[in-house]
């Protein structure tokens, strides 16, 4: 398991007794926690950034696969998570430094949920390369096109179907239609993909914020003067009253930015890989 590239046999390697001594760069400390994957003892994982990513490169370095497999669920588990929306791009920055192509790709997601400038980075920005940070510009910008292709297709009647298609009681909507779809329905996709293109919304499921969208249906669902006095839209209201389909169809438009922004990960981490070994080279 611990295959050190062309270790050479006992001939010519300092030795305890029997033993062989081999040098190698890790600390004891670090050494320590990498040893109880082998012998199963109880140990503390790392909670700090710096040792989990110094633990994951040297579990890399000698094919520890169940060390990466437990200290990646470390990175991103919930409410304990090693990395947060606060210090995401300090992780990225330390991933870099100790060329984690993966776990830098972790951390790029993460830093999609605030704005990528320089207040925003502030000290955090000396542990990053010029080359690093500009993959991960192009990763954000890959995940706000993907992002508005989602929405695109949304507008075009992929996921409308969602919202509109059961039967409803009432009359159909009172607004315009846009296609099949009412109008303010295909307008809130539209708003939403130009704020999220210009950065106003960051990219993320969260660019589908559901207390925007309910305030976007309830105005429309309220009274308005017509020619025929007051009106309101039943047709919408009866979707409006139904929580269940309306949390339900938000959740639904969640998944597909999800499933969006993996595919741009996926396709980064060479996009990571090439800026850490042309950083290394520099
Ligand atoms: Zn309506």
């Amino acid at each position: 398991m611990l295959s050190l590239p062309g270790a050479p046999e006992h001939g010519g390697l300092p030795c305890a007794g029997d033993t062989p001594i081999i040098d190698v760069s890790e600390d004891s400390k670090l050494l320590h926690v990498l040893l109880s994957f082998v012998f199963s003892f109880p140990v503390a994982l790392p909670r700090s950034l710096e040792d989990a990513f110094a633990l994951i490169s040297a579990a890399r370095k000698y094919d520890m696969g169940p060390a990466i497999t437990a200290m990646r669920a470390l990175l991103l588990k919930g409410e304990d998570s090693l990395i947060t929306e606060e210090n995401a791009f300090r992780a990225y920055g330390v991933a870099c430094r100790h060329r984690l192509p993966e776990e830098a790709s972790m951390a790029a997601r993460a830093t999609l949920l605030r704005p990528m400038s320089i207040k925003t980075y502030g000290e955090d920005l000396h542990l990053v390369t010029g080359s690093d940070l500009y993959a991960l510009s192009q990763y954000r910008y890959k995940c706000i096109e993907a992002i508005c292709v989602v929405m695109a297709g949304i507008t075009a009647g992929e996921a409308l179907e969602l919202w509109v298609t059961d039967p409803v009681e009432g009359t159909p909507c009172r607004a315009e239609y846009g296609g099949n779809y009412p109008r303010w329905l295909t307008g809130f996709f539209k708003a939403l993909a130009r704020d999220v293109l210009n950065e106003d919304v960051f990219p993320s499921a969260q660019s589908m914020d559901r207390w925007r969208f309910h305030g976007t249906l309830l105005s429309h669902c309220g009274l308005v003067n017509t020619r025929n006095g007051l009106y309101a839209c039943a047709f919408c209201k009866g979707l409006s009253d139904n929580v269940f389909k309306l949390e339900h169809f938000v959740q639904t438009v969640q998944d597909l930015i999800n499933v969006a922004i993996r595919q741009v990960r996926k396709s980064y981490v060479s996009l990571f890989t090439l800026s850490i070994s042309t950083s290394t080279k520099l």
